[in-house]
């Protein structure tokens, strides 16, 4: 068992306070993502997992275990950062092959178990080639083999793809997802890319300014974010935000006026809805407003097309049956998914939820 459970832990250089307060467990076997923008205190809390940052106060528990104590070696750890360093002068087979032999492993073990990694990960050609002698997508690649190669009790990825073309990450996203299935081994993966997040994750922690904002899965954070924070983190192009004053089931916004619905609340508000929730609809249908198309950008199946409602901007996404012969500078009627739309107070971002 390998679950991973952070207890009201802090932690300070001098008297910033890189992690304020965060209380999360992230259950044994899943995948967990750690997303958020630079500097908001991912890498901390990945390296104060690993042992190699202590931590001010709180408890680390890595299972039943407190490691909060114990030194990187003994939590039965394997990290793969963004700079993988792989030693030159050692074949593939030898790098993969490193901690074991450091672990003093038996000389055949390490052969099958190098073997093993190499064929999951797709090297099993590449085992006598140097590190000089390979992309940087095998080389990524060799180096997450040598950490896979110990089937530690914790995987701790630190943005291992950053470095790495569009192609290739998507790759190895799926190589290094299914291979941590196959060993059910529990992994946390920083990033700062909220669709790899998304994509990767059984579980995502959004993190900013040292604090965990949720920690859900996917459809969760997307379908029901605490703050609007998360919302706007969360989802591309980004859930839209209309800051403005509701009553009688209209919002008004720089003089605008768009119609909710029965039961919203009324007040200082902002309403979000998600690209994706505003629809074309025939002139005059209740709840339409007019909105005037800026930009459409095709994207295959669906456009993202940019609209003008007065001076505010909104971003929707139409498939292309709803796009039809809609084209930039048309004036069409539209009209926001009703049970979709999210309302968060203005001062804090909280969200407000709807009796019933
Ligand atoms: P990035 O995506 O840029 O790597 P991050 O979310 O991983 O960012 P951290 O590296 O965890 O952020 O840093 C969190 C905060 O702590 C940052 O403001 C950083 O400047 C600060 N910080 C990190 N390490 C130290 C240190 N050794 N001394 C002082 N401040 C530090």
């Amino acid at each position: 068992m390998a679950s991973i459970t952070f207890d009201n832990v802090v932690k300070n250089y001098g008297t910033f306070q890189a992690i304020r307060n965060v209380s999360f467990e992230i259950p044994d076997g899943e995948f967990a993502v750690i997303v958020g923008p630079s500097g908001s205190g991912k890498t901390t809390m990945l390296r104060s997992i690993g042992g190699l940052e202590s931590i001010s106060s709180g408890r680390i528990l890595i299972g039943d275990r407190d490691v909060t104590n114990v030194a990187p070696k003994h939590r039965d750890i394997a990290f793969v950062f963004q700079n993988y360093a792989l030693y030159a002068h050692l074949t593939v087979r030898a790098n993969i092959g490193f901690p074991l032999k450091a672990r003093k492993t038996p000389k055949a073990e390490i052969a099958e178990r190098v073997e093993d990694v190499a064929r999951r990960a797709g090297l099993e050609k590449l085992l006598d080639r140097k590190p000089a002698e390979l992309s940087g997508g095998q080389q990524q690649r060799v180096a997450i083999a040598r950490a896979l190669v110990r089937q530690p009790s914790v995987f701790l990825f630190d943005e291992p793809m950053s470095n790495l073309d569009a192609q290739l990450r998507l790759d190895l996203r799926h190589e290094v997802l299914e291979l941590q299935q196959s060993l059910g081994v529990t992994s946390v993966w920083v990033t700062h890319d909220q669709e790899e997040a998304m994509a990767m994750g059984d579980r995502i922690l959004v993190v900013n300014h040292g604090i965990v904002e949720q920690n859900a899965s996917p459809e969760n954070l997307y379908s029901d974010p605490v703050n609007s924070y998360v919302a706007g983190a969360i989802g591309s192009p980004r859930m839209n935000m209309i800051q403005g004053h509701s009553a009688n089931q209209v919002l008004t916004a720089d003089g605008q006026n768009y119609p909710l619905f029965p039961g919203c609340p009324d007040g200082n508000i902002v309403a979000g809805i998600r690209p994706e929730d505003i629809h074309p609809v025939e002139s005059g249908r209740e709840g339409s407003f007019q909105a005037k198309v800026q930009l459409v950008e095709l994207l295959g199946a669906r456009a993202i097309v940019s609209l003008a409602v007065g001076d505010r901007r909104l971003n929707a996404v139409f498939s292309r049956r709803e796009l039809g012969d809609i084209k930039e500078l048309d004036t069409i009627s539209v009209s926001m998914a009703k049970d979709r739309l999210l309302f968060f107070k203005p001062d804090n971002g909280e969200r407000i939820r709807l009796a019933g």
